[in-house]
């Protein structure tokens, strides 16, 4: 940066250096958290409609970062896919739920099914379905506690390889979830076609449930379209009072969001799943 007659240059290369270090900087952090055991799951419970019992789990991860603290997704899933982690940060999340959840069987607690967030790269390994079954079987949790969650947009991406990998999940009592929906490309046809189980209703949605809006429209006709063919329809972002009694009428089958409870560590689920799960 000695350069100072072009003050302007120097500015934009040295800015577009430090992007480029933290942008390596980020990914050596990446492969040193998988190694050094800095990844932690937050788990968020859903609730029943009555919203008394919780009726499952969400997995979310995040990043204890040694300088930077604690990181959400949106700081880091895209770059791991970008850099081919994403598959290894899938099997690290499985894992560990799937480890956390039989602990919780041998405590007693019967927990409900807890779901994992798959990404788009992530059916698209021809191991992903025996990396799940190996999981579940080394410690001894059946396929009936755990979903998978994922997008529209990766059923539409590849049709054929979606309705083999899917229908292999199924067979092991594997749930699948799609998650945002009706925000991605959907045909709706798949529905049918492919063994899914449970429909998220995007917060974006759920946000716009108020007396005035088209939000509402939406909501309904996707509950009504859940209960017609047999899904259970879980809303997430649910941050109002108003929005779950509104859901409830409609009998949404399960609730989850902020008016509930934020993600959280595994011992403050635990101390939930004592208390509110019905015997
Ligand atoms: P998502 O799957 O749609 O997860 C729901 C997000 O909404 C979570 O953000 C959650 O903390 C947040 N949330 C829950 N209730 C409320 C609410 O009432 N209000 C608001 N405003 N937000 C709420 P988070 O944990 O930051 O995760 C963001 C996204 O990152 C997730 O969106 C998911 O797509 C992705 N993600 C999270 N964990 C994983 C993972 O293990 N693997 C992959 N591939 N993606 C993940
Ligand atoms: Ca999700
Ligand atoms: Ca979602
Ligand atoms: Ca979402």
């Amino acid at each position: 940066v000695k350069n100072d007659t072009r003050g302007g240059y120097a500015f934009y290369s040295s800015n577009m250096n430090s992007q480029f270090s933290q942008h390596l900087d980020l990914e050596m952090g990446l492969r040193r958290a998988l190694t050094n055991h800095e990844f932690v799951i937050h788990y968020q419970p859903q609730y029943d409609t009555q919203g008394l019992h919780v009726c499952g789990i969400e997995a979310l991860l995040r990043w204890q970062h040694p300088e930077r603290g604690l990181l959400y997704p949106g700081d880091f899933i895209h770059l791991a896919e970008e850099v081919g982690l994403i598959g290894q940060v899938t099997e690290w999340i499985l894992d560990t739920s799937i480890r956390q959840m039989k602990a919780w069987v041998d405590e007693g607690i019967a927990p409900p099914r807890i779901a994992i967030n798959l990404s788009t790269l992530d059916l698209k390994r021809s191991n992903l379905v025996d990396e799940i079954i190996d999981s579940l079987d080394r410690h001894g949790l059946p396929g009936q506690n755990l979903e998978l969650e994922i997008t529209e947009n990766l059923i539409v991406q590849d049709i054929n390889m979606a309705t083999q990998r899917l229908n292999a999940l199924a067979r092991h009592g594997i749930s699948i979830a799609i998650d945002d929906f009706g925000t991605g490309y959907s045909s709706l046809s798949y529905l049918h076609q492919l063994p899914i189980h449970t429909l998220k209703i995007d917060r974006s949605f759920v946000q716009d449930i108020d007396p005035e809006s088209t939000g509402r429209s939406v909501v309904d006709a996707i509950i009504a379209m859940g209960h017609s063919l047999d899904l259970t329809i879980v809303a997430e972002g649910v941050e109002t009072q108003e929005q779950h009694a509104w859901l409830a009428q409609r009998e949404c089958h399960g609730m989850q969001g902020y008016l509930f409870n934020r993600p959280m560590p595994a011992e403050e689920l635990q101390s939930i799943l004592k208390t509110s799960r019905p015997a």
